[in-house]
């Protein structure tokens, strides 16, 4: 039986942020950002460990106990330049260590999606764990799509069929995925499944909700704040 290990690239310094602090330890909810993820992954009984992969120069990490954890949550300090780096990176650290095989399942999961829910998580796990390729959580585009020129300027409404936002985890075999990545080494990609896409695979989509969405801006802080805020109270 495979085994199922999440791993968080949380490299970034979340330059759109615009805040000295990188966005994953800013405070939301009382708690680190990257927190909230970890609580939902760490907690999740399918998932043998939590790897977070930080920038080897990263001082943040350890101002914070996250002793909660225990010996499920592992810290590799081998980030890279890109995202995709980042995981790669934090692949080949695992397998040097012996931690993973081929066909174990991996769960990449931004830093950035504080507001993952056990229920998008059980449902990612349970449709893929017989799945050959593996898949992703997604949203069907709900807005109209415009295309612009350098001026802001519409040039044509895209059609909406068939569009999803890609969102995480995004869930694939070890070795796809350490394969996907190493041959995409020089290519600009932003998440794993296009990776995996450009090997001619063809990734599931797993329905998803919006409130999974990627902190990306200033004004998407208070937004994940007053997500979380309400799910307590309805706790
Ligand atoms: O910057 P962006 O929001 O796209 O980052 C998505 C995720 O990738 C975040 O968790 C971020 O910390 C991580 N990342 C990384 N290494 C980089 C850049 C981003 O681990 N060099």
């Amino acid at each position: 039986m495979p085994n199922f290990f999440a791993l968080i690239p949380a490299a970034g310094s979340g330059s759109r942020m615009e805040q000295s602090l990188p966005k994953q330890y800013l405070s939301l909810h009382e708690k680190p950002m990257i927190f909230h993820s970890l609580n939902v992954l760490c907690h999740n009984q399918l998932i043998s460990k939590v790897i977070v992969v930080l920038a080897p120069e990263d001082k943040h990490w350890f101002a914070y106990d996250w002793s909660e954890f225990n010996d499920k949550l592992l810290v590799f300090t081998c980030g890279g330049a890109t995202r995709a780096d980042s995981v790669r990176n934090g692949l080949l650290a695992a397998k040097q260590d012996n931690l993973v095989s081929t066909q174990d399942w991996i769960l990449v999961h931004d830093a950035a999606r504080p507001c993952l829910t056990t229920t998008q998580l059980n449902q990612l796990l349970h449709e893929l764990a017989e799945d050959e390729t593996g898949g992703l959580l997604a949203v069907p585009v709900a807005d109209t799509l415009k295309r612009a020129n350098s001026e802001n300027r519409v040039t044509a409404t895209e059609s909406r069929e068939h569009l999803w936002q890609a969102q995480t985890p995004q869930m694939f075999r070890y070795e796809i995925l350490l394969q996907a990545l190493q041959n995409t080494a020089n290519k600009l990609i932003t998440d794993d499944a296009s990776a995996v896409e450009l090997m001619g695979l063809s990734p599931k989509l797993i329905m998803s909700d919006a409130q999974n969405f990627k902190v990306t801006y200033p004004q998407d802080l208070a937004l994940a704040e007053l997500i979380l805020q309400n799910r307590k109270t309805h706790d």
